[in-house]
Order: C-alpha cells, then structure tokens, then sequence
C-alpha cells in the first residue's frame, strides 16, 4: 500500500514470459555437413542467432504486455539472465560486488552444496520483493548464495525420429542430441551452495 492507502502492483520479474510472447514451431531437419550426424534441427528460415552454445534456440515473441503466464520464463530473457549473470527480477547485475556471491531464491530447503538450476538468481536489493510478490514464497522461502557458475546445458525440447518430442535436460557434452535439440532454458551448475539467513517462514 502507498501513503493513500491504495495497493501498488508488484513488479512483474523480467524473466517472466506474457501470454502474447507465443514461441515459433515452424522447425524442420536440414542437412550440415558440419553435424555429427549430418543433420540438425533448424528453423525453415534459419539465421544465424538462431543458435547460440551450439544448441537451436526457441524463437520467442518479445512483447512484455498483456497477461502474465507466471508459470512460464521466456526463453531468451532466461538466457540473457544466465549468461549475463542478471537478476531474474530487475534484469540488473546479480553478482553482490561486497561478497562477489550471487543470491537463488528456493521454495525449499536444501541441504546440497552443489546442483543444476534453471531459475536465474535475484540479486539481494530484489529479495524482499521477490518473497513478497509470489505467493509461493509467501508461504515458504529459503535464500542461498554461491559463487559465480558454469554453463551445464539447456533445458529443450528433444526431437526423436521414432517418438514425440519430449522435454529433457541436456549437457553441453552431449552434442548428437544437441542438433535435434529446441532449447528454452539455460541450466548452469552451481558449487558451494550456503543457506542465508532471509528467510520467510510465513
Ligand atoms: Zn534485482
């Protein structure tokens, strides 16, 4: 609430896709003489920013207007986020230049000290804001921080000449499966994982 009593909306994160920010599916197997298996997904008009790691990228629409589809991130500012090491919320720099740590919101506790997320971090000045827009975290939220991280693979849509087309998680070594690979979200490891004490047991 503002000093007239009337409620200010959250702040929408920025990694967060709209409804309006449709993905192309207009894809096909062409040949590369430069694929493992001489083949690899493409788009039917392909560019070259299309690819990026070696792995297809979805084609999101970028239009931040409209309806908010919370359960989904969009797949490019999710990239950016990971790539560039920016706050899932603010889009600024993630990194805590006192402690040279980043900061992950989690739903819950962990006990692991390393692991693979595909949720970008929030930097501490958007934490309070975070816990207190999503009503999951509302109910229960952990902080944790680590060290800066590596690129572990993409979370995608894997396209299988025998089968539908299923969700799997990736590795940046796994490069036949790559070429037949529509990637949505960047998944990065993360080591020396410490709980902090924000904490919003509500
Ligand atoms: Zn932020």
């Amino acid at each position: 609430m503002d000093s007239h009593g009337t409620t200010i909306a959250a702040r929408v994160p920025y990694v967060v896709a709209y409804n309006k920010e449709t993905v192309a599916l207009d894809l096909v197997v062409i040949h590369d003489v430069w694929a493992l298996s001489g083949r690899r997904l493409s788009y039917t008009d392909p560019r070259a920013d299309d690819w990026n790691l070696s792995v297809l990228w979805a084609r999101q629409k970028c239009d931040r207007r409209g309806k908010v589809n919370y359960q989904e991130m969009h797949t490019l500012r999710q990239r950016a986020c990971m790539l560039h090491r920016l706050c899932q919320v603010c889009e600024g720099p993630a990194l805590d230049p006192g402690t040279g740590r980043l900061s992950w919101v989690f739903h819950e506790k962990t006990h692991a000290t390393t692991g693979r997320l595909s949720k970008p971090p929030t930097c501490m000045r958007c934490i309070p804001e975070a816990l207190d827009a999503c009503p999951r975290l509302q109910h229960q939220a952990h902080v944790y921080t680590s060290p800066d991280y590596k690129p572990w693979g993409v979370k995608g849509i894997v396209v299988s000449p025998s089968g539908p087309p299923t969700l799997h998680d990736v590795p940046l070594t796994d490069c036949h499966t790559l070429e037949y690979t529509l990637a949505r979200a960047l998944i990065v490891h993360v080591s020396d994982l410490r709980p902090e004490m924000v904490q919003n047991d509500r």
